[in-house]
Formats: structure tokens, C-alpha cells, sequence
């Protein structure tokens, strides 16, 4: 299967310029999500890690079913304000200006070595703001699942010493 052939471009979404990857089209189709979470879960096997980290709000779609896979713990990565406990934030690099995300202050022991999954890289800030994020409360970053790379924009610069994986590239 051709999981490319699964993904819906959208032109000019959420701004002019951009190619909006959309992945509902793969969730829509039970075989195909299947096909990707069976491909997320036999590399997510392969890293020594203790817990997955979910980046919000896409990687939400997806890491969830890998925790269950490998029956490993899951915690989620937000955007500010979403979680009710007390937090730890890191600012992080967008195309212009500057995001925050946070986790709750007990969702990473030090340590703990921790496996990153989103849906989509693009210039890779989101990603290195959580790699941050993780060490920041003494974790370590085992490694990083995606199921998209705009490889045009490269994050995996922004990633250097990081190991990152992706499913499907787009040149
Ligand atoms: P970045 O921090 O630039 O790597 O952006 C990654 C985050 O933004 C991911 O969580 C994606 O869900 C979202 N994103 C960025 N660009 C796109 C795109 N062209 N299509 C779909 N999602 C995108």
C-alpha cells in the first residue's frame, strides 16, 4: 500500500502558502490506519524507552493505539492552559514568534527515557521545544516517531543528535 496516496493535500490551509497535510484520511480508513500503526509500532520496538510522549494535537491521533501495542505508559504534550495539574512549560520556536508547551510536572521521572510521537515534521520547532521539555524535568529523548516529514523544510537541522523517524517524506 501506498500510504501517500492516503493523505489529502489541502492548498492555502490554515494561511495562504501553506500544504496542509491532511491525516484524517488515513484514520477514516481501517486499513490504512492499520498499516500505520502496525509501522509506528514495529519501530517504536526497536528504541529502549519507559513512556511515550504524545505531542498535541494530531500526535494524539496515533500515539495512543502505540502505547496500548506495546502496553507502555502515555503522557500527554500541550498547548498551555489545557492540563489541570501543575505544569512544566518550555517556549519553543514557530516560523514566526514563539509557542509554549507544557506536560504535567509528574509525567516524566528522571531518567526516565521517553519516545516522542506526532504526526507531521515540518521546520521541527514543536519537536525540539518537547525534546526540550523532556530534559528539561530530567528525562532523557529515546527518540522521535512521525508519520510525516516535509523534508523541504528541514527539522531534522533543528533535531541534530536526536533520533528521528518518519514514515512517509516529502521532497
Ligand atoms: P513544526 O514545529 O514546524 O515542525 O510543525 C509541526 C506541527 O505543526 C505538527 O504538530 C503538525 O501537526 C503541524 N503542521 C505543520 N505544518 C503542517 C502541514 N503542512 N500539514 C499538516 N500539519 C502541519
Amino acid at each position: 500500500m501506498n500510504l501517500k496516496e492516503h493523505i489529502r493535500n489541502i492548498p492555502n490551509f490554515p494561511k495562504q502558502g501553506i500544504q496542509f497535510k491532511d491525516l484524517s484520511t488515513i484514520l477514516i480508513d481501517p486499513a490504512v490506519f492499520s498499516q500505520v500503526i502496525d509501522e509506528l509500532t514495529e519501530r517504536a520496538q526497536k528504541y529502549d524507552f519507559d513512556k511515550i510522549g504524545a505531542l498535541e494535537s494530531r500526535g494524539f491521533w496515533f500515539a495512543p493505539t502505540v502505547a496500548y501495542n506495546l502496553k507502555k505508559p502515555l503522557f500527554p504534550i500541550r498547548k498551555p492552559g489545557k492540563l489541570p495539574g501543575k505544569t512544566v512549560q518550555q517556549a519553543y520556536k514557530l516560523e514566526y514568534g514563539e509557542g509554549i508547551i507544557e506536560i504535567h510536572d509528574d509525567a516524566v521521572n528522571p531518567e526516565e527515557k521517553v519516545l516522542l510521537i506526532d504526526d507531521l515534521l515540518a521546520t521541527g520547532g514543536t519537536l525540539k521545544g518537547s525534546c526540550s521539555l523532556v530534559e528539561k524535568v530530567g528525562g532523557r529523548v529515546a527518540g522521535c516517531l512521525l508519520v510525516v516529514e516535509l523534508e523541504f523544510l528541514k527539522g531534522r537541522e533543528l533535531l541534530e543528535g536526536y533520533k528521528v523517524e518518519t514514515l512517509i517524506k516529502y521532497r
